[in-house]
């Protein structure tokens, strides 16, 4: 049974109600978290602008970097629990899990070191007048997470805002808070001051609705669907603050003729599997070159082919999905895709052995898929991947931007010009060439276009969106 973490503290919160985690690997509840009410969030804020009024404002930027850089070490220390916990929670293979949580440890260590370089710039102006511009937090800002990397994303969403000097809200997904509840007692050891973190659990109309619409918030940073993406905004337009929207991808990777046939293979199938297809800018839709299109399809198909799904203990390629509801999403896909008579080119295997109750499904690719299907255009949030050929450069343009998100793209090509080419044409807010992903990156500004929301996360852009800018003007003759 855990607790809302406000004020430095556990707390039952104001009703005592609690709701079941399941494990995604057996079904089974394993534990139960506090449902959080507009009145938790409403002490959470009023403990964070009290420490943003108080001891965690009071310090300096430097010293806030010392914090974050010793949550890092802190990680380090308590890798392998985080990495189980992790792994529980969310039913990832235990390879997944450790990545994550040495990709969280790299965001506690940059942004450790981003907070006291931070500057800003003077501005020659009229004679008699010195302009300096400078960056300001918010003060509170609201954090809303989804379930698929919470502890990465507890690194990339409040760390960011916590160098910048903001205190910070959180509401995690109800369905993986634990990791997010464990850091956030972890600052609280290395010396984060009561009430800079605070987090409230809880389900989403209710304690997430509630914080977007809190008047306390400066800013709110959300990462999730684009359905619930759109009543943030909206929150926020009432409350005139603005907000990151993280939302979701249908990202292609598109392979030319003169792809590097055993480069592009494995990444084009990690790129899908990855976090069982649960990834925002998992590469879900492969477009190929007609000419090379059945060889390229059939190599991928052979590695598909043997994928497995199982427990994190397992440590296969996949785990199970989130829950039943998402199992029961993704498992329509691949129905519909069958009745509609497209080509399974290869399955992959739930392992024997794996609990009767867990919410597996069969890493599936499809094609050639028709072009405006569903799988075309729809994120499926799991190991499903769809092939569609392509004729020339720019039938591969019209086919990567066809859908309404944009979020990464991958470009498999040895011609230089066409890599450019492509490269500025695709909707996108992240484009590979002759590669996918990188180990979280971190440093790299990361986020989406259209559907799949605006504003820009990880490296040195992030600080820019959880601070105020500010011009000051100074006559002094
Ligand atoms: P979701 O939108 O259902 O939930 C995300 C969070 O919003 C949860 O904490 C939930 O409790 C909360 N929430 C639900 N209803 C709410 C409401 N009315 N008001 C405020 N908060 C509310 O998303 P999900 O299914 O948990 O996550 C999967 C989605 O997240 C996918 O679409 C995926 O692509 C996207 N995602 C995007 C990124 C990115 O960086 N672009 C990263 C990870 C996930």
């Amino acid at each position: 049974m855990t607790q809302h973490f406000i004020n430095g503290r556990h707390v039952a919160g104001r009703t005592g109600e609690t709701m079941a985690v399941l494990a995604p690997a057996t079904g089974e509840e394993f534990t139960r978290i506090a449902c959080g009410t507009a009145d938790d969030i409403d002490d959470a804020v009023k403990a964070a602008q009290a420490a943003y009024e108080g001891a965690w404002g009071k310090l300096t930027a430097a010293e806030r970097g010392r914090l974050i850089a010793k949550l890092a070490l802190k990680v380090q220390d308590h890798f392998d629990e985080l990495a189980r916990i992790e792994a529980q929670d969310t039913g990832k293979p235990m390879a997944q899990a450790r990545a994550d949580i040495e990709a969280t440890a790299r965001y506690f260590e940059f942004y450790g070191g981003a907070a006291d370089k931070v500057h800003g710039h003077v501005i020659p102006f009229m004679n008699g007048y010195s302009v300096s511009v400078v960056h300001e937090p918010h003060g509170v800002t609201g954090h809303i997470l989804p379930w698929n990397y919470p502890a990465q994303m507890f690194g990339r969403s409040l760390t960011a805002s916590l160098a910048m000097g903001n205190a910070v809200v959180l509401k995690p997904a109800e369905e993986a808070c634990q990791t997010a509840l464990r850091l956030a007692v972890l600052a609280s050891e290395v010396g984060f001051p009561d009430g800079a973190i605070n987090i409230v659990t809880g389900r989403g109309h209710e304690a997430g609705a509630a914080l977007s619409a809190h008047p306390g918030i400066g800013f709110m940073s959300f990462t999730g669907s684009p359905e619930v993406g759109k009543m943030v905004q909206k929150a926020c337009a009432e409350n005139l603050i603005g907000c990151t929207l993280e939302l979701g991808g249908k990202s292609p990777q598109i392979v030319f003729d003169d792809a590097d046939f055993d480069a592009a293979v494995p990444i084009v199938c990690k790129a899908i599997v990855q976090n069982t297809g649960q990834t925002c800018s998992a590469g879900s839709r492969v477009l190929v070159q007609k000419n090379i299109y059945d060889a390229f399809v059939g190599a991928v198909a052979r590695q598909f082919s043997k994928l497995r799904a199982g427990t994190p203990e397992m440590d296969l390629d996949c785990g199970p999905v989130i829950n039943a509801r998402q199992q029961g999403r993704v498992q329509s896909f691949i129905d519909q895709a069958r009745e509609q008579g497209i080509p399974v080119l290869a399955e992959g295997q739930i392992a024997q052995g794996v609990p009767n109750g867990g919410f597996y499904v069969t890493p599936t690719l499809f094609g050639p898929v028709p072009r405006g299907n569903r799988l075309e255009q729809e994120e499926v949030f799991g190991p499903v991947l769809s092939a569609f050929p392509f004729e020339d450069e720019s039938d591969a343009i019209r086919l990567a931007n066809a859908t309404a998100y944009g979020l990464v793209a991958g470009i498999w090509t040895g011609n230089g010009g066409r890599q450019q080419r492509v490269a500025k044409s695709v909707r996108a807010g992240q484009v590979f060439i002759n590669g996918y992903g990188a180990g979280g990156g971190i440093e790299l500004p990361f986020g989406g276009t259209g559907k799949s929301g605006h504003g820009r996360e990880k490296g040195f852009m992030a600080l820019e969106e959880f601070a105020v800018t500010k011009t000051i003007v100074h006559k002094h003759g």
